[in-house]
């Protein structure tokens, strides 16, 4: 989500917390300035903000900054965003800059939230293996790998090979339910199912090495399937 905040109109002032001389819109006004008059200080939820990444500056209906957030300062109890706006190029400014408030809710807030398709891949969350940390992918870097191996270490006696025989027990049991598509998340790409929707591996209990050879290539290919989603 992003946060909207809609600017009333120029009006000087005397004793402003982020030391400006004047509040509102005036026309023409720069992204530069709009981004002044529009980061503060307004009545929000901290808890709120502290998860918006992009705010838009909106003036007589139309979008005049696009500002990337990165803290947040409270002022009794307003409070004003630090960042800067957006240089042209970015997405997320060229989808919205001069275009029509995206808040349709009719309510006189000033302060809106929304979400934003663009914003997608520039949104922090937490890391999937229990770091704590924030990444804008699944897994920071290399993270990946540590959360296999932790549950490889946790749930299968740090064992690969008791994992691959649990994955090919599940896959087994998946097909003989009735194939890939009772499979959850559908990870299985359809060559490695045979036209009854059965599992072409692994093939029945031998121990010559053409089925273990078999084996690992079915097992890399269910992992590129996964990292493509
Ligand atoms: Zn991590």
């Amino acid at each position: 989500m992003a946060v909207r905040l809609k600017l009333g109109s120029y009006e000087p002032v005397e004793s402003d917390p982020l030391d400006r001389s004047s509040i509102g819109y005036f026309p023409r006004m720069t992204e530069a300035e709009a981004w002044e008059a529009g980061r503060g200080v307004w009545r929000m939820s901290t808890e709120k903000i502290g998860r918006q990444k992009f705010a838009l500056i909106v003036a007589e209906g139309r979008v005049r900054a696009v500002g990337e957030i990165t803290g947040f300062t409270v002022h009794d109890d307003r409070v004003a965003l630090e960042g800067r706006p957006l240089a042209e190029g970015h997405p997320v400014r060229d989808a919205y800059l001069g275009k029509k408030d995206p808040v349709a809710t009719g309510s006189q807030n000033p302060v809106g939230y929304c979400d934003l398709p663009e914003e997608q891949q520039f949104v922090q969350r937490a890391c999937g293996c229990g770091c704590g940390q924030l990444s804008d992918r699944d897994f920071l870097p290399g993270h990946d790998v540590r959360a296999m191996q932790q549950y490889v270490r946790t749930y299968f006696d740090a064992s690969p090979r008791k994992f691959l025989d649990w994955v090919d027990g599940q896959l087994t049991a998946a097909a003989s339910l009735g194939g890939r598509h009772k499979w959850p998340g559908n990870l299985m790409s359809p060559e490695m199912f045979n036209e009854d929707g059965r599992l072409k591996w692994p093939e029945p209990a031998t121990t010559d090495n053409a089925n273990g050879e078999n084996r690992r290539k079915a097992s890399s290919a269910g992992t590129e399937v996964t990292h493509g989603q």
